[in-house]
């Protein structure tokens, strides 16, 4: 099968539940719109997503959080109409990029063969506000491991043959664009799903609510700031790279 003729699959890769929705909703339901097929892979376990104040912070609590974050991704992947979401169930705070989670994503890129790929970036941006910067130690492993597995796991049979004796074979994935990274080269216009970036926000009650009017004033605001670099509404911004051949040789100069 040609690379063309393959199925319009992507896959996502973030580290927590609403990391997708806060860098890329936009992008997925145009993407959605447009008849691709988005699966979200979703690291950790969500356990370390309560309260910031809070003092009793055992097991049960965590396991606990864990279950609402879940619940609340589903509820934002429904809104942008993602086919599936895979939890990996990494432990939250303690991502790293390990020989482990390459193998688990380069199993999930061999089995649903996505051509598009979306990841954190393993790179801090060091925009001056940390809450822009997001320098979540677990984002910046996320994405190292997603790009580890990209290239050049996923693609060649020699890397975890043990996969091969799962029966997946190697697989390659097409374009990756990286969020948060220092130097995004690439806007995806989100004028007509900035409304479903919002809602799918809303779904994370636990980290968006409960002021919704507020949420939604500053992402209307922040990707404003964003397109308004690339001459356009409202944009989400990716470093996006491809994962081709060698360069196309230059034509000779007429003379
Ligand atoms: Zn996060």
């Amino acid at each position: 099968m040609t690379e063309q003729a393959q199925p319009k699959v992507a896959m996502v890769v973030m580290a927590h539940p609403d990391d997708a929705e806060f860098g890329a909703a936009g992008t997925v339901a145009s993407w959605v719109k447009e008849g691709w097929e988005v699966y979200y892979v979703i690291v950790a376990d969500g356990a370390g997503g309560g309260p910031d104040d809070a003092t009793d912070v055992g097991p049960d609590q965590r396991l606990a959080w864990a279950e609402i974050r879940k619940q609340e991704q589903l509820a934002a992947a429904r809104v942008l109409g993602v086919k599936e979401v895979i939890f990996l169930n990494y432990p939250d705070g303690q991502i790293t990029p390990s020989l482990d989670l390459r193998r688990d994503l380069t199993r999930c890129y061999r089995r649903y063969k996505p051509l598009r790929l979306i990841c954190q970036s393993p790179e801090r941006n060091w925009f001056p506000q940390m809450f822009l910067g997001r320098y979540h130690p677990d984002h910046l492993a996320s994405g190292e491991a997603a790009l580890a597995a990209l290239y050049p796991a996923s693609q060649n049979p020699w890397d975890f043959p043990e996969l091969l004796a799962e029966g997946l074979m190697p697989h390659k994935v097409l374009e990756v664009y990286i969020t948060g990274s220092p130097n995004p080269n690439f806007p995806v216009d989100i004028s007509e799903t900035i409304d479903l970036k919002i809602e799918a926000l809303k779904a994370h009650t636990t980290q968006t609510g409960p002021d919704f009017d507020a949420m939604s004033t500053r992402i209307r605001a922040m990707v404003a700031q964003t397109g308004e670099k690339f001459n356009l509404a409202a944009a989400e911004a990716f470093h996006r790279v491809e994962n081709g051949g060698l360069p196309a040789p230059k034509p000779e100069k007429s003379r």
